[in-house]
């Protein structure tokens, strides 16, 4: 009856379980799946966070220890790593890397995985190009960048746009290097100051604007090609024998000022090795130096790369303020 009466417009009144439902059911079924909401969001940011501060060996190990029962989780009490996860890729810059050693050292770091920067001088734009298209010939891509070692702004410039370009440099060479021989009675003093600034200038010029990206990552590996000469002398070389000795003690100082910061600073002093700077030597002065090397020839470009690839490694953190000989026996102290 009271159906009957009820005009089909109107809803029928909602019987007890639906008022419930309404009331009560529907609020409270919205305030768990808020909370459900939360907590997976909750979760999300907990392994974020696991993430961010643990490296995918601390993982494995917690993982393990959870496994095991003999770990009770708590993301925020995990030990963080004693230093920061190796970057996917490093990145190497190699001043005077169209050079002999140096397009060696640019091989050799490419192939091991390394994201290499060569750098040459504007006057050599159209060589630095040419030399850059034959390496992609050989499957490396190497990047080249324009600059003066000799001159502080150039390597500001050019360091600005390698770190915009590359996020910053973890593997130094320099290599870039120039002799001007003469006997220091007959020595300009042109030839004196271009020495000087190449050789030994430029390690300052162009280190300063990479240390505190190194610093602040926490990685960073400075090689600067020195010379045999450098340790003994060598007639009508005083200009780039004070070059090349000034390397190395620059280098001990650098490294002590960086020593706690994962960036290792060393030198190589390489013997006489087969490239034009060596052939710029008279045929009869090369064979008179050959008969002194107990190995009985000039080194290979390929084997002062590879002593460069050896400090540049990641498990050569322990190597710095070093200088190494590769001069075959040529001398020894
Ligand atoms: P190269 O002449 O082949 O290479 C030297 C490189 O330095 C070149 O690419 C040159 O560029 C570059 N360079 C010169 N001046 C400047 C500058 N102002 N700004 C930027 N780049 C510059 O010589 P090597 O490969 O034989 O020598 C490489 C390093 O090894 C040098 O430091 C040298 O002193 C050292 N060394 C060499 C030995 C040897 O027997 N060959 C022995 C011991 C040490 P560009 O060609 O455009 O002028």
């Amino acid at each position: 009856m009271w159906n009957v009466l009820s005009s089909s417009l109107e809803p029928a009144p909602a019987p007890a379980v639906d008022f419930l439902r309404w009331q009560f059911i529907e609020p409270w079924s919205r305030s768990v799946e808020a909370a459900y909401r939360s907590m997976i969001r909750m979760t999300e940011l907990t392994v974020d966070v696991v993430d961010h501060f643990t490296t995918l060996k601390h993982i494995d190990e917690l993982t393990r220890k959870l496994i095991s029962g003999t770990h009770t989780f708590n993301p925020l009490l995990v030990e963080a790593p004693s230093s920061p996860p190796a970057p996917a890729r490093r990145v190497a810059l190699i001043t005077g890397g169209c050079g002999g050693i140096g397009t060696e050292i640019c091989r050799r770091l490419a192939k091991s995985g390394m994201q290499v920067v060569a750098t040459y001088i504007v006057q050599e734009t159209d060589y630095a190009r040419q030399w850059q298209m034959e390496r992609r010939a050989e499957n490396l891509e190497v990047a080249i960048a324009e600059c003066d070692v000799t001159d502080f702004q150039s390597c500001t410039r050019m360091a600005a746009s390698v770190e915009e370009e590359f996020g910053g440099v973890d593997v130094l060479v320099n290599c870039a290097g120039i002799t001007r021989d003469n006997t220091l009675r007959k020595m300009d003093e042109s030839h004196w100051h271009a020495v000087l600034d190449t050789n030994l200038d430029s390690v300052f010029n162009v280190t300063k604007q990479f240390i505190d990206g190194m610093s602040n990552r926490r990685f960073g590996r400075i090689i600067s090609i020195s010379s045999v000469n450098g340790q003994k002398g060598q007639f009508g070389q005083t200009n780039y024998s004070a070059a090349k000795a000034g390397m190395t003690g620059f280098t001990r100082s650098l490294a002590r000022e960086l020593a706690d910061q994962g960036i290792t600073v060393n030198t190589l002093s390489p013997g006489y090795v087969n490239t034009r700077m060596a052939m710029a030597v008279p045929e009869d002065v090369r064979k008179g130096i050959t008969d002194k090397i107990p190995v009985g020839r000039f080194a290979e470009p390929s084997e002062i790369a590879h002593a460069v690839a050896f400090l540049a490694s990641d498990e050569s953190g322990y190597i710095t303020g070093s200088d190494l000989s590769i001069n075959g026996g040529l001398f020894m102290y």
